[in-house]
């Protein structure tokens, strides 16, 4: 029996001596921040904890330390765009309208692919330490992002993959959030892949399900008979990785020329993170001995 735990973390599983992968993870934790964070309405919460759950099984599957992945939904629904980046197992996250109120569907349901959008592109781009990134590519599907990470996953990547992902709200409170990803790896035999996708529907609302029993459990309960194996565990949190002097750099950036009419103005400057609303400020002074030093 696998051991249970609550927090957010990530199970790294095979089935059938490895003929596929699996990974599991609850992220209840780190959308909550996330929704604290951005003050986020429901469907934008769900939103962005779908997103954040999906980009983090691409973080974990990287193994290099200074290793990120940053996901982008750009769809043509009114949240606008939606960036999630993660490093391993910490993810932050950012969204244009983050505030955005929507009906329900007519089922009941979060309207998350209206937020987002049913049309648009989901870029991952994979920062591997190299001079050049990867970029993959691939339109939305259904703005309902399990879908979209499945497609990405298919498509781009050319591996087969099945996606859940799922955030329960009531109100403000995030009651839970999870995701699991299963991938038929090479050598995978038929028997394998139709027992795989004859339990699908058991695990089509996965934080319905977590709320129930613990993910230790519905693993144990979706694959039995399947010789299910946890390989690893690893912890998952939102974390920002925004400090002074990355603002420092961005002042810069932005040009010799601007930064002077900055300082002329003798107001200062403001800026602002946008995965975790912090804000940092700069005198004059400290803006011209910055520029000073650039020099
Ligand atoms: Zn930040």
């Amino acid at each position: 029996m696998i051991e249970r735990r609550t927090m957010d973390e990530m199970l790294h599983m095979d089935v059938c001596g490895g003929e596929a992968r699996i990974m599991l993870c609850e992220t209840t934790h780190l959308v909550q921040e996330a929704r604290n964070i951005h003050e986020a309405t429901p469907v934008c919460a769900a939103a962005m904890g779908r997103i954040m759950t999906g980009t983090l099984m691409l973080g974990v599957m990287m193994k290099g330390e200074r290793e990120s992945v940053t996901v982008t939904f750009a769809g043509n629904g009114p949240m606008g765009k939606v960036v999630a980046v993660a490093e391993q197992g910490n993810v932050r996250v950012c969204a244009d309208e983050a505030q955005l109120q929507m009906p329900a569907r007519e089922d009941g349901k979060l309207d998350v692919g209206g937020a987002i959008g049913h049309e648009g592109r989901l870029t991952v781009v994979k920062d591997l330490g190299l001079k050049e990134p990867y970029v993959g590519q691939c339109p939305l599907v259904s703005g309902e992002v399990a879908m979209d990470f499945a497609q990405y996953f298919t498509v781009s990547e050319q591996q087969p993959s099945l996606v859940s992902l799922g955030v329960l709200t009531q109100g403000a409170t995030i009651l839970k959030a999870g995701g699991l990803l299963i991938q038929p790896l090479p050598g995978c035999s038929e028997e394998t892949l139709s027992q795989l996708e004859l339990r699908s529907p058991m695990f089509a609302e996965i934080s319905r399900e977590m709320m129930a029993a613990p993910k230790e459990e519905l693993a144990e309960d979706w694959f039995r008979g399947m010789d299910l194996r946890l390989l690893s565990r690893t912890p998952l949190a939102y974390h920002c990785t925004c400090s002074r002097e990355r603002m420092e750099r961005a002042l810069l950036a932005i040009g010799r020329k601007d930064l002077e009419e900055i300082i002329a103005d003798d107001q200062g400057a403001e800026l602002g993170c946008h995965f975790c609303r912090k804000t940092y400020f700069f005198t004059t002074d400290e803006l011209r001995s910055l520029l000073a030093s650039a020099q």
